[in-house]
């Protein structure tokens, strides 16, 4: 892992949204965040780590055009105005209509386009087939187990084939063993299908393990405190998790965690 190194792969790759001295400022008075400057890459996955209140749902929010920035730019480089087409977002819910059965619940985004149930058959079933729910377009979400149900949230996310989909905390209230499958899953779809993927976490395992890039914030205001980037192959299997090269990765995410964490807590001092 590199700190904050120019990597001249980055430098030939195509960007899919920047961010430029992006700040927000709720009604509150509340400082989310300040002089964010972010690029995502395509093709890659990029973690946002940091302890909660440092405005990783908040930047990932703007990026979606879920929220609008107080001052700054986003940037993409496609051009044109409304992106929300380009995006698919994943909360840590699976936010499931709970009347409604998994194929149509991954119908939803397609149906809210105008597009059919007919129409949208192929492509709900092959983003279920991607998560290994392909048996399951008739069950309810009450069926499900939570790893389920969030591999559905995921089909829900990819159906309409965003260019980047966003991911908040999305298997932060799984069991581990969940957790560690989803991970692997993520990253086999992402491999396969060439997703860019913006991940929000606050664990510094999940995200070496499933990282190209890891922007570690700091908060108070919200901000980004160092870049490291995770420079194992892929695709990455769970012997990755257990190798030197892991361990030395997560001392390092996890020392960089610690110092935007103390940085902030000066802030809070006044010094
Ligand atoms: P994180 O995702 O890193 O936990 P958030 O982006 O959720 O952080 O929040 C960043 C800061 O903005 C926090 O202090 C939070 O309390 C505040 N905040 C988030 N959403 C709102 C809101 N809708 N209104 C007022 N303050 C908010």
């Amino acid at each position: 892992m590199n700190q904050a190194a120019p990597n001249p792969a980055q430098a030939a790759r195509k960007t899919v949204v920047s961010l430029r001295d992006v700040g927000k400022v709720f009604s509150s008075g509340t400082l989310a965040l300040q002089h964010l400057d972010l690029d995502i890459y395509q093709g890659e996955i990029l973690s946002l780590l940091g302890p909660s209140g440092c405005g990783k749902s908040t930047a990932l929010r703007i990026i979606a055009g879920l929220g609008d920035a107080s001052s700054g730019r986003i940037v993409w480089p496609s051009g044109g105005e409304d992106h929300s087409g380009d995006v698919g977002f994943v909360f840590q819910e699976p936010t499931l209509m709970p009347w409604a059965s998994v194929f149509d619940n991954v119908w939803l985004p397609s149906r809210l386009k105008g597009i059919s149930r007919a129409a949208a058959r192929d492509s709900v079933m092959q983003a279920l087939d991607s998560v290994g729910l392909h048996a399951f377009a008739e069950a309810y979400p009450r069926e499900l187990s939570g790893g389920m149900r969030m591999r559905v949230s995921i089909a829900r996310a990819m159906v309409t084939r965003p260019k980047l989909l966003l991911m908040d905390e999305p298997f932060a209230a799984l069991d581990e063993i969940t957790r560690q499958k989803l991970n692997d899953d993520l990253m086999r779809i992402q491999h396969e299908l060439g997703w860019t993927v913006v991940f929000v976490t606050h664990s510094v395992f999940e995200s070496v393990y499933i990282s190209d890039r890891i922007v570690v914030m700091a908060a108070r205001p919200g901000r980004a405190f160092a870049e490291l980037r995770v420079d194992a192959t892929r695709p990455r299997s769970p012997e990755f998790r257990t190798s030197a090269a892991y361990v030395d990765h997560c001392r390092q995410a996890s020392a960089t965690l610690t110092a935007a964490i103390g940085r902030a807590a000066e802030t809070i001092d006044g010094h």
